[in-house]
């Protein structure tokens, strides 16, 4: 097939295109999802840390200043005794006990006028000046502020998936007046930092899992999809050669035909002169003396006359084959008369003809005129398959509603290119062949209902076997 013919007819192709368009779309958007899942999660992630620093942060602003700024300003008079060892551990024991059940990292808290860091869960940080930053300096002014710190390769940090994490919040520390809502002047600020990283882990975890999952989701469905696209485009493709081939077959039986009407024609026309020649010749040949040397002469025209009406006539079965008048017939009946018939030349040849009939052949419906032409066809075949004499096997025998007649002979039998070739009309491989006897023959059984077929004896030589039913209602055409 032309390979032209092979890409129009793949129009599954464009599927294809479009299941993996939709695969890497279908990808890219559960990883988009999966984005926005995660910074969603993250989002609510800092609130709720936020909002736990600032609970813990007020917890502690009470505690610290109940349990230590008033009594350290009642024991010392001052209440930021940075150096004195009492006091941190007094200090830190409020701290650490308000905060046990809560998890933070690290408590840091500053003083007021010179940012310097009071106390620490890290005692070397105690002491150190200027740590605070903006956000110090914000809740100095009473606004608690909050600060994450992320870490992370390059794409966790884009894609909202860092390693690790804190949150760094910044309350400021005020003295309160018992008893009542109003606020006291701010005497520090506190620095909460919570680590993150855990939660990180979490919603990494998460995120990972829901790409997974879309991933094999999509995966099964690509499959899915590949499997019935694959389907869809094996059936059109071969309707698409099936229709090719009917196509084909369609345009030679159009070709076959025209040929057919324009060799009946010339055929006919022929037929007329060569039947005045035939005659011409005849009357010539009786016009002369036997002795008469040209007699030969008006023989070969007579001879030639009858070969050429012989073609003309295949010509004519041919292109105007006859529609069968099926009768009652006996087909064995039917091989006689053809072995009647080709008596003398099976005789001059020496052709040995053996023959098995089955007892139990019925009659059928059939033309005998032209199931007569058929065999004889097939027989002249095989006789000139074998020039020098030879055996020729004729089996006839009934299976069901069929009849089987087998003709076998001891001839070269057919080469593969032959046989390639060998129903085309006009085929052959004789010098006087007209080519289209197994044409008419075909045409004759095919026309009763039947079939045949053409290959190597096992043994040697060729073998046709011709079907015939058995069990076809007459109908007069
Ligand atoms: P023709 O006899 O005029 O050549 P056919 O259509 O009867 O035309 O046969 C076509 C060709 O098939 C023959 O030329 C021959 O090559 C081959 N053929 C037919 N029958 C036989 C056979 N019994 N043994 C060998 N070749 C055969």
């Amino acid at each position: 097939m032309d390979p032209k013919d092979i890409d129009r007819i793949k129009p599954f192709k464009l599927v294809k295109y479009f299941t993996f368009t939709s695969l890497v779309v279908i990808l890219a958007g559960s990883l988009a999802l999966s984005m926005v899942i995660a910074n969603r999660a993250e989002t609510v992630l800092l609130k709720k840390s936020e909002d736990y620093a600032l609970l813990m942060a007020e917890n502690l602003n009470h505690q610290v200043f109940l349990q230590f700024i008033i009594p350290a300003a009642l024991q010392f008079g001052q209440v930021i005794q940075l150096r004195n060892k009492a006091l941190f551990n007094r200090l830190d024991k409020v701290v650490r006990n308000t905060l046990h059940s809560f998890s933070v990292e690290t408590v840091n808290m500053f003083d007021r006028e010179q940012n310097v860091i009071f106390y620490s869960f890290d005692k070397k940080l105690v002491g150190r000046k200027g740590l605070g930053g903006i956000d110090y300096q914000q809740a100095l002014l009473g606004k608690s502020r909050s600060k994450l710190i992320r870490r992370g390769g390059f794409w966790g940090l884009m894609f909202g998936a860092p390693r690790e994490g804190e949150l760094r919040t910044y309350v400021p520390l005020r003295a309160e007046k018992p008893l009542s809502n109003i606020e006291g002047p701010i005497l520090g600020v506190f620095e909460i930092v919570q680590d993150l990283s855990e939660d990180y882990r979490t919603i990494i975890h998460f995120k990972h899992r829901i790409i997974l999952t879309s991933v094999a989701i999509m995966g099964v469905l690509f499959l899915i999809l590949r499997h019935v696209v694959k389907r869809g485009e094996e059936i059109i493709e071969k309707r698409a050669q099936e229709r090719l081939l009917l196509k084909e077959k369609l345009s030679h039986a159009e070709r076959l035909a025209s040929l057919g009407e324009m060799v009946a024609g010339i055929s006919h026309e022929i037929r007329n002169p060569l039947g005045i020649i035939s005659s011409t010749g005849e009357l010539l040949k009786q016009k002369l003396a036997p002795t008469d040397t040209e007699v030969k002469l008006a023989d070969v025209i007579v001879e030639e006359a009858d070969r050429l009406n012989g073609i003309v006539t295949d010509f004519l079965n041919f292109a105007r084959p006859q529609a069968p008048n099926l009768i009652p017939c006996k087909v064995d009946e039917v091989i006689k008369k053809n072995l009647t018939f080709l008596a003398p030349e099976i005789n001059k040849n020496s052709y040995e003809v053996h023959t098995r009939f089955a007892s139990d052949i019925p009659e059928i419906q059939a033309d005998p005129g032209l199931l007569y032409q058929a065999f004889l066809n097939i027989l002249m075949n095989a006789m000139q398959a074998m020039p020098e004499g030879g055996a020729i096997y004729i089996e006839l025998s009934a299976h069901g509603n069929t009849l089987t007649i087998l003709f076998c002979d001891e001839g070269p039998g057919i080469s593969d290119e032959t046989l390639n070739k060998i129903w085309e009309p006009f085929f052959t491989t004789k010098d006087k062949g007209s080519g289209l006897g197994l044409s008419i023959v075909r045409k004759i059984i095919e026309g009763h209902g039947g079939d045949i077929e053409i290959e190597n004896a096992p043994e040697k030589g060729a073998q046709v076997t011709v079907t015939l039913p058995a069990n076809r209602v007459a109908h007069r055409a």
